[in-house]
């Protein structure tokens, strides 16, 4: 059903251990990885620096994102907005808690907004998706809604990403109706998301091991595979030079792109999981606010 992307054409990006799971990657970026998924917190190190958390974790996660923080940015570091890739549960673990404890606000696409503002649940997972025990484990899995309530704020029409000068977002639905990637042209440097991801995440072996490898969205969570692969493909069509995704490590050079340019082009054999529902029938959006059900 797939076809595995070679690992050695995927160079890992220099990385910096900072200890406790964190990377540098940039000097205004760095990422934690908790167990199942990364946080990016994008910022020059300093005390009272300005910075911004994209993406939130599991609900376990909080002391470890906070942690990092603060040894990145001092004692009292508070970001100046939360950024949502999009919004499942293994991004919005925490933000409920971090965005009351900071009182900032939190941006997503308005796509998105059903999911983090009490109104809508996302599709269930499909977990005869294969690949293993997560995929199996899914329905296990919450769907939300979670509220933000007045936290929450549509990302600016203009593309711009708040608090993040320099970035701009791209909507790259699929995997979820308003999912974003982050992109800053000046050093090509990409935050993706799960639009696609550089480690398998449908086993448990996966998952513990998280070898690198390029790798298409999570199978069981992705309810518009022609969405994801439309979005695959513009984000190759970018030639990123560095990229964090939201499972997975680091990647970069070209290799990277390489492994990237093979899964855009062989999405269908590589990523797509043959037969199954979602791949029948999408769940797409309607009238904005919430999925059909197949
Ligand atoms: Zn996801
Ligand atoms: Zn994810």
């Amino acid at each position: 059903m797939t076809v595995q992307i070679p690992l050695s054409e995927i160079d890992r990006a220099r990385h910096e251990d900072l200890g406790d799971g964190a990377w540098t990657i940039a000097p205004d970026l760095a990422y934690l990885r908790l167990s199942i998924v990364n946080v990016v917190f994008f910022g020059m190190p300093g005390d009272h620096a300005e910075w911004v958390l994209i993406d939130t974790g599991l609900p376990t996660s909080r002391s470890s994102i906070v942690g990092v923080a603060r040894s990145r940015f001092g004692s009292d570091a508070r970001p100046s907005a939360i950024i949502l890739t999009h919004g499942h549960f293994d991004h919005v673990g925490t933000v409920l808690e971090l965005a009351k404890t900071w009182d900032v606000p939190v941006y997503a696409h308005p796509l998105e907004h059903p999911y983090l503002d009490g109104t809508a649940s996302y599709p269930p997972p499909d977990p005869w998706v294969g690949g293993g025990l997560m995929a199996l484990l899914s329905p296990l899995f919450p769907c939300g809604p979670i509220d933000l309530d007045t936290r929450l704020r549509p990302l600016p029409d203009n593309r711009s990403v708040p608090g993040m000068p320099g970035w701009q977002w791209l909507h790259t639905p699929g995997h979820a109706p308003g999912h974003v990637s982050l992109w800053r042209e000046a050093d090509r440097a990409l935050i993706a998301g799960d639009a696609f991801i550089t480690t398998g995440q449908e086993s448990a072996y996966e998952v513990a091991v998280q070898q690198l490898e390029m790798h298409g969205p999570p199978r069981y969570f992705t309810p518009d595979w022609e969405a994801a692969e439309r979005s695959v493909r513009d984000l190759a069509a970018l030639s990123p030079e560095l990229v964090i995704s939201g499972h997975g490590a680091a990647a970069a050079g070209a290799g990277m792109r390489q492994g990237l340019d093979r899964l855009a082009e062989r999405f269908r054999e590589t990523a797509v999981p043959a037969g199954t529902k979602y791949v029948r029938k999408p769940a797409t959006v309607t009238n904005g606010r919430a999925y059909q059900m197949p």
